[in-house]
């Protein structure tokens, strides 16, 4: 797969702004020519297609100019953070092909941190403030005007160094004070307000224990890790672009030669019609029971992707579709079934799957008899070869495939009409039975023996072609259908409605009686198959030999070619 990508990147006509900005760099010989990135997600969650936006231009740099990618667990509130959520991330970077060259966590710099904080403030960059988070917040002021000096930002240093230790001692409760960085409470740059870098949390880290009471905020643990680390190009999204000042004012006091320092590049995030991805909002779809867990197919997560069947190749096609630039938008999620869609025509094994069946007689084919009729298993790979479906006299077919009173462009069942049954023979409806509600519960129809690929009336025109399976030579099966999760088409800018107002109550539908061919007998969790006329299909891990659990991809109808054409 490396390969592929390595490829697609050979072949693309231009850079992108990232790329240009580090052969910038690297024609002015910036860090020596080194290239290192960082992908530094905070384990608190699971990844999500937008982080696999964010992978694959960290990586890709580093694949790119022969650099390095590094995984850095940003692991610095441990109130929210657990190691599922590490092993998590681990695993799908994997699958997504891409490989880190060393595990990092930001925790491991927990005592240099301390060690910077304890210089800071020693050379006056830094106090604590014994006043409350809210009051903070309602110091800062506003863009235009200047917020308002703490009390505390000019006590001595040495009254700060040994509350600082106090607080890291655990003597002090959560809230009770906070350690500020000194800058400029008038600055334009709101985060040079005297941001606060460490704060007190007394709860157990995954890593390191109960060591600490104290821990860095984001703006005092990222870029200093990245400074440790050698990192050169920190590339994260445009939120943080305001961040930037800061983050090279601490790499400012930081950096001990000129040699080398990080650079912070941002780029848009992914956002998706009809998807939230936030990990909060993700969390709690998980914790009140909206979904199954984050690997339900319905979530954008990429465990939910995979088990919905979607392919590495397909995310990062998708990725390498919609590009990188320097402004936020929403992406239509067609665009990324489409992705889906034209990786799965190119390596799903076609079969027939009756989901909705009713019965099909062929009066005239004799009993008992059967026939194995030859399948071709990917039209667009001739060398996957073919394999074999049984026909007999009694079919299923999909219920919607019969109407008795069939409008003039219906081109299926109806009586009077012919259609072809697939890789099988021409046949005419000649009616149906109902039930004394009305309801059909049986098709009638005969065949024209002639009509096998290669005969004399093979090539008859009919004007429609419809799947099917032997009701003796089939095994049922059950199959799950998805639809979007949120009826909204940008559900996170909604504001009156709660989280299960947004929710599509439609995005599940199970079908438990559901008849496949033989074929699908010893398929495995996750293989792919084309269910012919329905979908694109993968067998899902609750599928067990007895009990075959199907989940529908994505639907065969492509929305975004129609719309884009
Ligand atoms: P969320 O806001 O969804 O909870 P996050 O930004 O808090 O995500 P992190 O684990 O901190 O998640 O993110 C790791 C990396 O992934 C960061 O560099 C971040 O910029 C990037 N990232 C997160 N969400 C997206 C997205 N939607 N599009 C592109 N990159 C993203
Ligand atoms: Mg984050």
């Amino acid at each position: 797969m490396n390969e592929e990508l390595d490829n697609a990147i050979e072949n693309k006509k231009s850079l992108n702004f990232v790329e240009q900005a580090v052969e910038k760099d690297l024609s002015e010989g910036k860090n020596n020519g080194r290239i290192q990135t960082r992908f530094p997600p905070e384990p608190n969650g699971y990844l999500h297609i937008g982080h696999a936006k964010a992978i694959c231009l960290d990586f890709g740099i580093a694949e790119r100019y022969n650099g390095v990618c590094n995984l850095r667990f940003d692991d610095t509130n441990p109130v929210k953070e657990d190691v599922e959520y590490v092993d998590a991330i681990r695993n799908d970077i994997e699958w997504l092909g891409f490989h880190w060259g060393n595990i990092y966590y930001a925790s491991d710099y927990f005592d240099k941190l301390y060690a910077f904080a304890v210089r800071l403030i020693r050379e006056g960059h830094a106090y604590i403030d014994e006043q409350s988070a809210e009051t903070i917040a309602s110091q800062k002021g506003t863009p235009t005007t200047p917020g308002t000096d703490s009390p505390f930002r000019s006590r001595p240093a040495e009254e700060s160094l040994d509350l600082f230790r106090r607080m890291n001692e655990g003597e002090f409760e959560e809230g009770a004070m906070t350690l500020r960085a000194k800058i400029d409470m008038a600055s334009s740059n709101m985060h040079f307000r005297d941001p606060i870098i460490y704060r007190i949390i007394k709860h157990p880290h995954h890593r390191t224990g109960n060591k600490w009471n104290v821990y860095p905020m984001y703006d005092f643990a990222h870029g200093q890790s990245d400074y440790f680390e050698g990192v050169t190009h920190s590339i994260c999204t445009l939120e943080f672009e305001v961040h930037r000042p800061l983050y090279d004012y601490f790499i400012d006091l930081l950096k001990e030669s000129d040699d080398y320092r990080p650079r912070q590049i941002e780029f848009n995030r992914l956002n998706l019609t009809y998807t939230m991805m936030s990990k909060r909002k993700l969390l709690q779809l998980v914790k009140e029971g909206f979904v199954s867990g984050w690997d339900d197919p319905r979530m954008p997560t990429i465990c939910g992707y995979r088990r919905r069947g979607y392919t590495p190749q397909s995310i990062r096609n998708f990725i390498d579709k919609i590009g990188y630039t320097k402004y936020d938008g929403i992406i239509d999620v067609a665009l990324l079934e489409h992705a889906v869609r034209e990786d799965l025509n190119a390596h799903a094994t076609r079969v027939s799957a009756v989901i909705n069946p009713i019965k099909l007689i062929i009066t005239n084919y004799p009993e008992g008899k059967t026939e194995e009729m030859t399948a071709v298993n990917n039209p667009e790979q001739p060398e996957e070869g073919s394999h074999t479906i049984t026909f007999s006299r009694e079919l299923y077919i999909e219920q919607d495939d019969f109407m008795e009173d069939a409008p003039k462009k219906y081109f299926r069942m109806t009586p009077g009409q012919e259609v072809r049954l697939k890789s099988a023979y021409i046949i005419k409806c000649t009616g149906c039975k109902k039930d004394e509600n009305g309801k059909v519960v049986e098709v009638y129809a005969e065949y024209d023996d002639q009509t096998l690929s290669g005969m004399p009336e093979s090539n008859r025109k009919v004007k429609g072609t419809i799947h099917w399976v032997s009701t003796q030579h089939s095994i049922p099966a059950e199959v799950r259908l998805y639809d979007r999760l949120f009826m909204d088409e940008n559900p996170s800018e909604v504001k009156d409605k709660s989280l299960e107002e947004l929710l599509n109550p439609d995005s599940l539908q199970v079908l438990t009686h559901c008849r496949v061919e033989p074929f699908l007998a010893n398929a495995q969790t996750g293989d792919h198959f084309q269910f012919q006329r329905i979908g694109y299909f993968t067998v899902d891990p609750d599928s067990k030999p007895d009990n075959l659990v199907f989940n529908r991809t994505v639907s065969l109808k492509d929305a975004w070619k129609k719309a884009n054409k």
